[in-house]
C-alpha cells in the first residue's frame, strides 16, 4: 500500500537577506493511505481537508471556574484518589494546584464510570515548545476510554485537522482552532451522550458530543463514528457497556497539565 508522508518545510529569512529550508523529519502532516471518511470527501487524517479558522478565545472565558455543587470533583490539586494508572497509583505528578503527564508512566483513568455527562477540566500546554504536528503537547481525554478528543498545542503547529486539538481524533475536525498559546491554561468542556442499543443489541443512536475550548464552540452534537483509532475508520461493531471511564492520555511524554477536572452525570431519560 502506497505510504504518502507529509513533510512540513519551514522557510525562515536568515541573515542577510538569506532564506533557509527546514525540514522537520517526522513532521507527519496527514495520510492519504487511510480509508476514506463516510462523507467520502476525505481521508482518515487527510492532510488536503480544510483547517479550522484561528479564532482568539475572549478575555472572558476565564479558567478557574469553581465546580457546581452537584459535580464530582475529579481533581482539585492535592490528590490522585480518583484516579488510576496503568498499575493502581498513577505515576504523573502533581505540582501546586495541578498535574502534569510524566514519561512511561502510560495513561491513566478515572475509578468511576460515566455514561453520559458534563465534564469540566483544564489543560496547559508545556511552555518550551519541542516537537512538530503531533508531536507537540500530545495528550486527550477519552470518553468512556474509548473516544478520544484530542489535546495538542495547536497555536501555531500544523498537523491533519481530524488529529488537531479539539477534533474527535481520525473523525471530525473542530469547527475552530480555538488554542491559546502554549503554557496559557485553557478550558474544556465537553456534553456527552453515550451510544443507545436496543435489547438486540443494536446501534439506535450513536454517542455525539457538544464541545467547547476556551469558551468557543467547536462541535455541536456531533456524532461520534465509533471508538477511536489511528489511521483506521472508527465504527460500532459491538455493543458498548453503557458507562465507561473517563482517561487521560499519556503521548510519548509530553508534559502537559491538567487541573480543576470535574463532571456532572446527566440523567436525559430522567428530565422532568
Ligand atoms: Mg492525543
Amino acid at each position: 500500500m502506497r505510504k504518502t508522508l507529509f513533510i512540513a518545510v519551514i522557510v525562515t529569512t536568515a541573515g542577510l537577506g538569506g532564506v533557509v529550508l527546514q525540514t522537520l523529519a517526522e513532521a507527519v502532516l496527514g495520510y492519504t493511505d487511510t480509508p476514506m471518511l463516510p462523507s467520502g470527501k476525505w481521508h482518515v487524517h487527510d492532510p488536503a481537508r480544510p483547517r479550522p479558522a484561528v479564532v482568539t478565545p475572549g478575555a472572558s472565558f476565564s479558567d478557574g471556574a469553581a465546580a457546581p455543587s452537584d459535580a464530582i470533583v475529579l481533581f482539585n490539586g492535592t490528590d490522585f484518589s480518583k484516579w488510576e494508572g496503568v498499575n493502581g497509583e498513577p505515576k504523573w505528578t502533581i505540582h501546586q494546584d495541578y498535574m502534569q503527564v510524566e514519561p512511561k508512566t502510560g495513561d491513566i483513568h478515572t475509578k468511576e464510570k460515566f455514561g453520559d455527562f458534563q465534564l469540566h477540566l483544564e489543560f496547559a500546554e508545556p511552555a518550551k515548545v519541542e516537537g512538530n504536528s503531533q508531536e507537540r503537547g500530545n495528550s486527550g481525554v477519552f470518553l468512556q476510554g474509548i473516544f478520544e478528543m484530542q489535546i495538542l498545542d495547536c497555536y501555531n503547529n500544523p498537523t491533519y485537522p481530524d488529529g488537531q486539538c479539539g477534533a474527535v481524533y481520525g473523525q471530525s475536525p473542530p469547527l475552530v482552532n480555538a488554542c491559546k498559546k502554549p503554557g496559557q491554561w485553557q478550558t474544556y468542556d465537553i456534553f456527552f451522550q453515550a451510544a443507545r442499543w436496543n435489547e438486540n443489541h443494536e446501534l439506535v443512536r450513536p454517542a455525539s458530543v457538544t464541545v467547547l475550548q476556551n469558551g468557543l464552540l467547536l462541535h455541536h452534537q456531533q456524532a461520534i463514528l465509533g471508538p477511536t483509532g489511528h489511521k483506521n475508520l472508527a465504527k460500532y461493531t459491538k455493543e458498548l457497556p453503557a458507562e465507561g471511564p473517563l482517561e487521560l492520555q499519556e503521548h510519548a511524554g509530553n508534559p502537559v497539565r491538567f487541573r480543576n477536572i470535574w463532571i456532572r452525570k446527566i440523567q436525559e431519560e430522567e428530565k422532568p
